[in-house]
């Protein structure tokens, strides 16, 4: 079977099918051989919560860049003392951050669009294939319309730039829902979705965003809005942009 049949027999069987039906499927049909990849980003928290609450054989890992909030270290923490549970971190390799700074300095990013894809892709897109290499699927937060560069979701798809299936359980969620849904559970979450941050992820790159704004004009905001992924979701920065570039931090503290 191809690729696309495999995603599209998948997709009929679970049509219709509710978040926490998605992540037990995903846990049966590939076991030891799926992971959620969280950034610590609300809707991962919901998913946290969801294999947590069904004690779900999925492990959890996350993407520590060197640059995240304190905020986002703090809910690690608080999220594996509330669930019981692991969260694997996967860190850049620092030989190679060295290089690059020593080359292109420590705020490199704001240099070029260019220098920005490089940081990305050593300090994100590099650990998560790492993380990926034992994976048939991976699971992640992404829902459709989260701004200029992710207007449809599918709950599963075929990650080119992986190389295996990507599941994504809260695809036709809205952002109210998740937050009724986050409510509802007490699930813990990060502050700074209280001041106006709706999308976490490196500090230097992430800023909090006005009311009516995009979901995602906080992040990379010095750049053109179609260009605002960091390559861990490539097939939606290429699907709006038309160029195959990258998404960034839903996948680990990294998006
Ligand atoms: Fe580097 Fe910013 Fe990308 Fe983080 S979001 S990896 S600091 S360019």
């Amino acid at each position: 079977m191809t690729q696309p049949e495999t995603v599209a027999q998948i997709l009929a069987e679970l049509a219709g099918a509710a978040a926490e039906d998605i992540l037990a499927d995903a846990a049966r049909r590939f076991p030891g051989r799926v992971a959620l990849a969280t950034s610590l980003g609300v809707e991962d928290q919901a998913l946290t919560h969801m294999i947590a609450e069904a004690g779900l054989d999925i492990p959890i890992f996350t993407l520590d860049t060197g640059r995240l909030y304190p905020e986002t270290y703090d809910l690690i923490d608080r999220t594996c003392k509330r669930y019981g549970l692991k969260i694997a971190v996967y860190c850049p390799n620092a030989r190679e951050v060295e290089e690059m700074v020593a080359r292109d300095g420590i705020n490199l990013f704001r240099d070029s669009e260019h220098l920005r894809h490089g940081c990305c892709e050593t300090r994100k897109v590099k650990p998560l294939r790492r993380a990926q290499a034992e994976l048939d699927a991976w699971i992640c937060g992404l829902r459709s319309g989260q701004g200029a560069t992710r207007q449809k979701v599918d709950p599963v798809e075929w990650d080119a730039g992986a190389g295996i299936l990507k599941v994504n359980p809260l695809a036709e969620w809205d952002e109210a829902r998740v937050w009724d849904y986050v409510r509802a559970h007490d699930v813990p979450y990060n502050p700074l979705h209280d001041t106006g941050f709706p999308s976490i992820g490196c500090a230097p790159c992430t800023r909090a965003v006005a009311k009516g704004e995009d979901w995602r004009a906080g992040r990379w905001w010095w750049e053109s809005p179609d260009h605002r992924e960091c390559g861990l979701h490539q097939s939606h920065a290429g699907a709006s942009a038309g160029d195959g570039t990258p998404a960034d931090d839903d996948a680990g503290a990294a998006s």
